[in-house]
């Protein structure tokens, strides 16, 4: 059920438009979340380039220059601004909620999406569900070796 990835950008189809190809992340390939970059100005996402960093090698993606945490810089203010005017879908899209919102200020909706409680409640009736199915299965079988 937890498909969120702890580190990576956001996929690019939860944008409402196109996403400019300078805001694309070289190692995750999705929209940079919480860019930093190079000495030359490649932009990554702080969690990839972090574990890119860490497991690969210190060198950027892509111009190869040395490169360790910290020698990362913030993006221009411009990049930033750009990142944060584009509109993204909710984290709960698929829960059925239909806003759309600025990036600035998803995680401060997505906090308070009402979708994530109706969520967490179908995960918990699911579970009870599938407990209940498993007791009844285990009953068939004991009636199953009663009868033979
Ligand atoms: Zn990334
Ligand atoms: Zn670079
Ligand atoms: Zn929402």
């Amino acid at each position: 059920m937890a498909r969120r990835r702890s580190f990576g950008g956001y996929e690019e189809e939860r944008f409402e438009n196109e996403v400019d190809s300078t805001l694309l992340c070289p190692i995750c390939r999705n929209v940079l979340k919480d860019a930093v970059q190079c000495p030359n100005e490649h932009y990554c996402c702080r969690s990839c380039i972090g574990k890119h960093l860490h497991e690969n090698s210190e060198t950027c993606p892509t111009c190869q220059h040395h490169l360790t945490e910290e020698t990362l810089s913030k993006p221009p203010r411009l990049l930033t601004n750009m990142l944060q005017n584009l509109k993204i879908r909710c984290d709960h899209a698929q829960r059925g909620c239909r806003e759309l919102i600025k990036l600035e200020f998803l995680d401060r909706h997505v906090k308070r999406c009402g979708h994530v409680a109706i969520h967490q409640h179908v995960v918990q009736t699911l579970a009870v569900l599938k407990l209940s199915t498993n007791t009844r299965k285990n009953d068939m079988r004991m009636n199953f070796v009663v009868s033979v």
